[in-house]
């Protein structure tokens, strides 16, 4: 199959300007100012993009899709999501593993992997969660490497569920620094959060409005901190993932001044929501329940300048949608049992965008762009989304996974076929 698209304004990681692009067989052979229509292949779908952008594929790099958590299970399944993920302009998704503790990890990775091979529309991989670590189960994760994941998850969070003690951490993040993979981390403290949670039930403050005390910025910079020590001493590259406030950011920019290996991501709902919609009453809060926690205003300003200055490497979603009805329900009666997640796989490129428009950012420099906004003001029917998926589907032949290089050009786990 030939296509052409006409006309639209081309935005590369390093270029913006106005032209043709023409693919055959899934690949794009031309790039060119002007393609004359009736010189390609017979039969070729033109596409007429003259006053709209057309971009690569996003990737969404931070995603949960099945999702056993606190109880219950994410609302979303491979297919769904993935063609939300397609209607929001997102080709690609790196989804967290997320075993239990008592699960064996290559167990975990398998059932991961086919949950995403039977639905998916779109190409994927994924960071595979290491929850436990003790010397019998690491050739696991040798074996999940070798298949092609380039990145662990490690959760400094969430005490007696998922998070490491520092031996089995500093044990897993020298492992992976030889390797060459990327530890990813979920940064907060999970000690002080527990000693918090517990202190606020204990004082009868259980609503929603509660969940940011029992995580301040502070809780959040601390497991930076420490994070960014361990990679110190080891050397290994690490990824702080939803990076959510101005106290985070400092001490990751601060690790990074000393020459630690530190990439910095912030997710969409932290972007453009604040905590004030926590405080929303009728327990109408618990829908904006995330970790972290939704911040003070002041912080949105500090990520959105990291962005413009490139301290923030990547916007990713932390996709993770749980009902209102009746999963956010389960935390009635005490915050600590509302599922933390907040869904926007679909949404996260054009709320991007419309934020971006009002501080006057533009999508590769610093003047505004003039062309028509792509956010959608038209809503799409469900039989053009099923059949953009249908049509994704049949041209997926590959599912390649993201190739993750560390600051020394050292291969960090791919290219690999996943299929
Ligand atoms: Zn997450």
């Amino acid at each position: 199959m030939a296509l052409l698209i006409h006309g639209g304004r081309i935005i590369t990681p390093t270029e913006d300007f106005t032209g043709d692009i023409y693919a055959e067989n899934e690949t794009i052979t031309r790039i060119e100012p002007h393609i004359d229509s009736k010189l390609v292949a017979p039969g070729a779908e033109v596409v007429d993009a003259r006053g709209k952008y057309v971009f690569p594929g996003f990737i969404d790099p931070h995603v949960h899709i099945h999702l056993p958590f606190m109880g219950t299970y994410a609302a979303d399944d491979y297919e769904s999501a993935s063609m939300a993920a397609l209607v929001g302009g997102t080709t690609t998704l790196i989804e967290m593993i997320c075993p239990g503790a008592g699960d064996q990890p290559i167990e975990a990775f398998e059932l991961w992997r086919s949950k995403a091979q039977e639905l998916a529309a779109v190409d994927y991989t994924f960071h595979m969660s290491v929850v436990r670590f003790e010397e019998h189960i690491r050739d696991q994760f040798r074996e999940i490497v070798k298949a092609g994941v380039a990145s662990f998850k490690v959760f400094l969070a969430y005490k007696g569920a998922l998070n490491l003690s520092d031996e089995h951490l500093f044990a897993a993040m020298k492992f992976a620094k030889d390797l060459g993979v990327i530890v990813t981390a979920h940064c907060e403290n999970a000690d002080a959060i527990d000693a918090l949670q517990k202190s606020l039930l204990a004082a009868g403050k259980t609503g929603p409005e509660w969940h940011g005390p029992s995580r301040p910025p502070i809780v959040e910079a601390d497991g930076v901190h420490h994070l960014c020590t361990f990679a110190e001493l080891l050397g290994t590259h690490v990824y702080i993932v939803h990076t959510s406030c101005a106290d985070a950011l400092r001490q990751a920019l601060a690790a990074r001044q000393r020459g630690v290996n530190v990439w910095v991501e912030s997710v969409i709902p932290h972007f453009v929501l604040d905590e004030t919609y926590v405080e929303r009453g009728q327990f109408e809060g618990a829908k904006y329940v995330m970790s972290p926690p939704l911040r003070a205003k002041a912080n949105q300003d500090v990520l959105w300048n990291g962005i413009k200055t490139r301290q923030i490497s990547t916007i990713a979603t932390d996709h993770a949608p749980f009902r209102f009805a009746d999963q956010k329900k389960m935390g009635v009666d005490g915050f600590t049992r509302i599922p933390n997640g907040i869904p926007s796989i679909q949404e996260r490129v054009g709320r991007w965008w419309m934020h971006a428009r009002r501080r006057r950012l533009s999508c590769s420099g610093s003047t505004p762009a003039r062309a028509r906004s792509s956010s959608a003001a038209t809503p799409i029917s469900s039989s053009t989304i099923r059949a953009i998926a249908a049509r994704f589907r049949r041209n997926a032949v590959t599912r390649t996974s993201i190739t993750t290089r560390t600051r020394d050009g050292r291969d960090g786990g791919g290219p690999r076929s996943l299929r």
